[in-house]
């Protein structure tokens, strides 16, 4: 197999007494998307922050693109090259999609003080071509002057993902991006994941399962911070535990 881009080796995480991550070993491998499934409290979001850096691990490795990253800063990991969706959404409404990316691709940069550097970012011709090339890489450039409360929840999505594309990310790590959406905007969002996994390998925490079996290489399954099974979308279909223990048959 490829050498993976992103290796999570035996990271465990616990709040107080409950284990959220127990052990977890996960690898990303160019040109994939693994999915990350389990029911709701399984540890999905804490193991995605602890990748991302917003969550310390209590033990174990993250290794990135070769380097180990175990203890960099989340901006310090956005700057290697991984990028992050939310899953609960960080765009500001009421600003325009070009000044989101903006926005975005500033608080990636670790430049978060809005007053003394959005004003000038938004003339800064340099950082406003990186930003329209990102929408376009996305298929929103036409809405670059809408304010980001118009868009739909799917635009919304491809907007973050235009975001991240700020940094040119190695790979993506999204949390629930189909969140909110209805079974078309999960569809379009879909073909749009599939087309995104060229540029790189994204790690996809998502419950809608016609989306995971439909773009996945390779699913884990987490339950109560344990995966408890990781192979190809028959393998996991198939597998007696997962359909006892997440598909509830
Ligand atoms: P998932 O994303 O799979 O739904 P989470 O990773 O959000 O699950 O949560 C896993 C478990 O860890 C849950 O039981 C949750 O309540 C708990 N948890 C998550 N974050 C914290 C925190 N900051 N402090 C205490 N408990 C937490
Ligand atoms: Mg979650």
């Amino acid at each position: 197999m490829t050498d993976p881009i992103l290796d999570v080796r035996n990271v465990s995480k616990s709040f107080g007494a409950l284990k959220a991550s127990d052990n977890i070993s996960l690898t990303l491998v160019p040109g994939e998307i693994h999915a990350l499934i389990g029911p709701n409290g399984a540890g999905k979001s804490t193991l995605i922050k602890q990748i991302a850096g917003g969550l310390k691990a209590d033990s174990g490795e993250v290794w990135f693109d070769g380097e180990e990253i175990t203890h960099k800063t989340t901006v310090a990991r956005a700057r290697l090259g991984l990028g992050r969706t939310f899953q609960v959404s960080s765009l500001a409404m009421d600003y325009t999609v070009a000044q989101n990316v903006v926005l975005g691709a500033l608080g990636h940069r670790g430049k978060i003080g809005l007053k003394g550097f959005f004003r000038p970012a938004m003339k800064d011709k340099a950082l406003l071509e990186v930003a329209h090339d990102a929408l376009a890489q996305v298929g929103l450039e036409e809405f670059a002057n809408t304010i980001t409360s118009e868009l739909s929840h799917g635009q919304r999505r491809q907007l973050e993902v235009a975001v991240a594309l700020t940094l040119s990310p190695k790979v993506f790590l999204m949390d629930e991006p189909m969140a909110g959406l209805g079974a078309e905007g999960s569809q379009r969002l879909t073909g749009f994941l599939d087309q995104l996994r060229h540029k790189a390998p994204i790690l996809l925490v998502e419950h809608d399962m016609d989306a995971v079996f439909s773009l996945a290489d390779r699913i884990s399954v987490l339950v109560y911070g344990e995966i408890v099974a990781t192979g190809t979308v028959d393998e996991i279909r198939s597998n007696p535990i997962v359909r006892s223990a997440y598909l509830g048959e």
